[in-house]
């Protein structure tokens, strides 16, 4: 499983730090990092990553199989 992330879609609302910030993580200046950068999830993280993707409220993470 892999996550896509549409930075131009991020708002930085931040909901995904929340739910899994080893996976999200905003800066200081709110622009978002994404550890599994075109990379497969690690599948003990996979339900954590899928979480977050699920509460962001501009649908930036899309989730890929
Ligand atoms: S929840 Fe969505 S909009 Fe907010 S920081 Fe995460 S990806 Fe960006």
């Amino acid at each position: 499983m892999k996550v896509i992330v549409d930075y131009d879609r991020c708002e930085g609302h931040g909901m995904c730090e929340e739910r899994a910030g080893d996976i999200f993580r905003l800066d200081d200046a709110g622009d978002l990092h994404f550890s599994y950068e075109g990379e497969e999830i690690p599948a003990r993280r996979e339900a954590d990553a899928k979480a977050a993707a699920g509460v962001c409220p501009v649908a930036a993470l899309k989730i890929v199989s």
